[in-house]
Order: C-alpha cells, then structure tokens, then sequence
C-alpha cells in the first residue's frame, strides 16, 4: 500500500464532516456522556469503550480525531492521548511493571520521568538501572531476568545524546522486553522509532505537536495490542485524560506542522551557522553540528532537528553569565519549547539555590529553542549580546 501524505494525515484523516453538518473544521464534542436508542446498541458499544463513544474518560470523538491523526504520524496501529506527556510516561512505564520488577533507562532523563523510577516506583518495589545509552553494550549488560522495560530518549532535551535506535530496539526484542523511547525532541515530523522497532513513541505534546504554548498534552503511539492493554489499565483508572477543547485545539495546531517544523529547524541552523563562526562561543550541541560526537548516527536515524539547541560560552563568571543573559531581548525565560516563540534557558539560574546541589551543566551553558520569528532579527539579539 502506497503511504498516506503527511498533508492528507493533518488536513483530511480522521474527519467524517458528514457527522456534524459538513462543518470544515471539527466541532468540540463537549460532553461528558453519550446516550443510546437501544439496549442492544448499548450492549454492543460497552464491548469496546475504546472504539465507541460511551463516556469521554474513554473515547470521545473529537478526542479520537486527533487520536487517529498522530497515530499515522507515527507510523503507528494505535495512538492514545493524556493530560500531560509526564501523564503518558507514567501510564507507559507502570503498565509494563509489577513488584519486583527492574527498568533500564537511559542516564539524565527528563526530570520528571526520573522521579518516577528514582521516587514514585521504588515505592512500589520497581528498581531501576540508568545507563550511558550512547553505547549499546552498556544498556545490554544492564538487563537483568527481572528486567521488563527499556526506557530511551533520542535525543534528549538538554545535551541531545542519542541512542542507536534499531541496534536498542533489537536488544530489547533479543530479551522479551518493552522498548519506549521519548520522541519529543525530533517529534514525528523528523523521527519515526516504530519503524525502527521501537514499541511504544512517547510525545510531550505539548511542544511541537500542539506548536502554539496553549495545550499540555502526552500522546502514546504503539500497537493495538500493547495500547488497549494501557488504555484498559492506566488510562481508565488513573484518568489523565485530554479534554475535548485541547484535542480540538492540537489538531489545529497540526494543521500547520510541517510549516513550523521546517521554520524553526532552518532557523536553528542559520543561528547555529552565525554562532559556530563566533569567538565568544566554545561549543555547540546539536546533532546535525560539526563536531557533535553523534552526528553520524543522528543523521543515520532523524531527518532533521528542528529548533532546539544549547552553546557553551567563554565566560570567566557567574555573573558575566548574568549580565550575557539581561542583555538578550528577544528570546523569552522559560522552560519547554516548541511553540512560536523563541526561548532562552539559562543554566546560571540554578546555581546557588539554598538546600540544593549546584546542576551537573556549567553555568556558561545555555539552551536556545528557536520559534517562528525572523532568524536574522534572533541573530542581531545575539550579536549585540555575545559582547563582552
Ligand atoms: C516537556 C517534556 C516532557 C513532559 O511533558 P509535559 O507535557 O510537560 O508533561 C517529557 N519529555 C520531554 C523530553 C520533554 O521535553
């Protein structure tokens, strides 16, 4: 079968308009219940509260457009959304897990992600063992009889150290084991895992997928069989469910999504062109860069990177950090990333806090996420800023 176009996937696929006045746009579906004629229609939804519309802490349909859409994204079966991509994380990690079982995770995951397994988990008699999973003997000779998932993230957010995805996926077919990967950095636009033989894709979907800073999402892609086993579990009882008016506002955001992805990503390297040639700057991490010790297999796996990006500085001080940071004017102070607006995140301000360690990251060490605005006018900021 000839594959489905992307524009069709976020313009037509999921969409039945003949259900709701041939309205162009979805309507929100904002009920939280559903009724039935008959009592054998009712019989026959309750079979499968996944595929039928019963009650929206399950299904509902403007939910399960958007469902249907980052599926074929992904390339995947089954796709399921949650109130939040930590609410995913949880739900993927906990349902493959009992007591007495053991997790290998990549070292330095997304912070939250490590307070489940460092945290919340323990609690539960689930142990975990994190590994440098830029070598995959590592990750192999972590895992133990009592191992059931492999957890990985490539890149990650901050460094952007990868894995070797199908050499990981294989490790983890070799043992019987659940393989999950954090797709948020590349998103599906430049990376696809299950095509490589990864199980379950998790997405922060609150950064590229929705791209508008308005929506926090999760989105979970796999097969049907591993999917329905969460959704029967996980997602019904712990209940992190999306609301309809966020799904609806997701699919529009994917509206654009290609535009977007490829904005930010020829943006990012035209800054990162600037700032290579630059004497203030010492080192850059991005995986398509000269000099990322991973570039090979970065471009072996993802067909691009979008917008995310940190430098090293040459600075003598703290305070020459501070001082390069107020004099930036058009990159905004905040964590995540993936909208339209161009951020800054400056690892100085976790420095000196009271009662908590100094960051592993040098203060001289910052993450840039470049959004939809004008590259050149990002670059003139810089410029004035990269001056001391
Ligand atoms: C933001 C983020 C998450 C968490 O997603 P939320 O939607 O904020 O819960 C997980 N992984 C990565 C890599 C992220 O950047």
């Amino acid at each position: 079968m000839k594959e489905i176009p992307l524009s069709e996937i976020l313009i037509h696929l999921g969409e039945n308009r003949s259900r709701y006045f041939n309205a162009v746009s979805p309507p929100v579906i904002q009920s939280s219940n559903f009724v039935f004629d008959t009592l054998e229609d009712f019989r026959m939804a309750i079979r499968n509260e996944l595929e039928n519309t019963i009650y929206t802490r399950g299904n509902n349909p403007t939910v399960e457009i958007l469902r249907k859409k980052l599926a074929a994204l992904e390339k995947a079966e089954e796709a399921l959304v949650f109130a939040s991509g930590s609410g995913a994380i949880s739900a993927a990690i906990i349902g493959n897990v009992k007591a007495g079982d053991h997790i290998v995770c990549v070292q330095s995951p997304y912070s939250w992600t490590y307070s489940l397994l460092t945290k919340f988990l323990p609690r539960f008699g689930v142990t975990h063992t994190f590994v440098d999973g830029r070598d995959p003997a590592n990750i192999e000779k972590a895992i133990r009889p009592e191992t059931t998932v492999l957890y990985l993230e490539s890149p990650n957010s901050l460094t952007f150290d990868l894995q070797d995805i199908p050499a990981c996926a294989a490790i983890a077919q070799k043992h019987g084991i659940v393989s999950i990967i954090d797709n948020s950095y590349a998103s599906p636009y430049y990376q696809n895992p299950i095509e490589m033989g990864i199980d379950i894709v998790v997405h922060s979907g609150t950064k590229y997928l929705n791209g508008h800073s308005d929506v926090v999402l999760g989105v979970l892609c796999g097969s049907k069989a591993m999917l329905q086993k969460i959704f029967d579990s996980e997602l019904m009882t712990l209940g992190a469910i999306l609301s309809p008016h966020d799904a609806n506002l997701v699919t529009r955001g994917l509206r654009t999504f290609p535009l977007r992805m490829e904005r930010s990503d020829s943006s990012a390297r035209k800054i990162i062109s600037y700032l290579e040639k630059h004497p203030k700057v010492s080192k850059i991490y991005y995986p398509f860069a000269d000099g990322f010790p991973q570039k090979e297999l970065a471009l072996r796996q993802m067909r691009g990177c979008g917008g995310l990006f940190s430098v090293e500085l040459k600075m003598e001080s703290i305070d020459q950090a501070e001082a390069f940071f107020n004099r930036l004017q058009r990159f905004l102070l905040a964590v995540s990333w993936g909208g339209h607006e161009s951020l800054v995140f400056p690892t100085c301000a976790f420095y000196d806090i009271p009662g908590k360690p100094n960051p592993i990251l040098p203060w001289y060490f910052f993450r840039f996420y470049i959004g939809l605005e004008d590259p050149d006018w990002l670059i003139e900021d810089l410029e004035q800023a990269l001056n001391w």
